[in-house]
């Protein structure tokens, strides 16, 4: 392993981006319709023919077929590739990111180190998507990011050089602990759920990732982004909902959709990898105006 040079480990990094893009693709599709993930197995929608592993490669795939299914030629969107090559981008980046963006593609990776952090990065990186569109879409952050996280985070920390087991654990438990505590308070103030439990399980997996202070700063860069995004959007909804009503006499359903809060999952989603990069920079750019 000591002699693969970097660019080989980036293509690696890459391809396994592309095939966990290609199983957003499924999951994209099939959990709407209420089909399992794994059975029946991978077949064409429109005429139920059995699609081979090959022809499942990501990108690939497509490539071969020019976007039409091999069995009865219909079109297949141009969107599954491309959200397949930006999985692997991401992927790729992960690694890249971790070397520190060296500029040295033909050396092998020397530091052991470089790999907890090219692997806490994948998580976070291709954790931002299904932690968005589904908090999104159904108001809830999915086990398999927040609890995995938390798993991914205790796994990687037994690479020796970055954090240790014992900090993993210690951060997974003060990240999702303190965060559970502050919405315990915040609820019994403001009488009404100020924070949802996928929120402290999501904290919680960044934690066990990068220790608890991280996760903290985490929290706060993601409720400043909140922040910035939320109050042009509750001015739109607003203006929006004053138009409907004085439109025409506006029906339940347009109210629910205005009062809507937004999802806190995408936020911290997008701070996790930013901060996990880019942390140290931040703080110290913050600090230089304290002094
Ligand atoms: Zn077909």
């Amino acid at each position: 392993m000591e002699e693969i040079p970097l660019w080989y480990w980036l293509a690696v990094f890459f391809v396994t981006g592309a095939c966990v893009g290609s199983f957003y693709n499924v999951i994209v599709y099939r959990m709407p319709r209420g089909i399992s993930l794994i059975n029946p197995p991978s077949h064409c929608p429109l005429c139920k023919k059995h699609i081979p592993l090959y022809l499942n490669l990501p990108i690939v795939g497509w490539l071969i077929l020019r976007g039409k299914s091999a069995c009865c030629k219909q079109p297949i969107s141009v969107i599954y590739p491309i959200g397949e090559s930006l999985c692997g981008l991401l992927g790729a980046l992960a690694l890249y990111a971790a070397t520190g963006f060296t500029t040295d593609f033909t050396a092998p990776v020397q530091n052991i180190e470089v790999w907890a952090d090219a692997l806490a990065l994948f998580w976070l990186l291709l954790g931002i998507y299904p932690v968005s569109a589904v908090d999104f879409k159904y108001k809830l952050i999915p086990d398999s990011i927040s609890v995995g996280g938390i798993v991914a985070g205790l796994a990687i920390s037994f690479i020796p050089g970055g954090m240790t087991p014992v900090q993993s654990l210690v951060g997974a438990l003060v990240a999702g602990g303190g965060l559970y505590l502050l919405g315990f308070v915040a609820t019994k103030l403001l009488h009404k759920d100020a924070m949802g439990f996928g929120d402290v399980k999501l904290l919680a997996g960044f934690g066990a990732l990068m220790g608890f202070s991280r996760a903290i700063e985490i929290l706060v860069v993601a409720s400043i982004l909140g922040i910035i995004v939320m109050v042009p959007y509750a001015k739109i909804a607003e203006r929006r909902a004053a138009k409907k009503a004085s439109s025409k006499k506006s029906s339940q359903n347009e109210d629910e959709e205005v009062s809507g809060q937004i999802p806190f999952g995408p936020f911290l989603a997008f701070a996790a990898p930013f901060m996990y990069l880019w942390g140290n920079t931040l703080l110290e750019w913050y600090f230089s105006f304290l002094e």
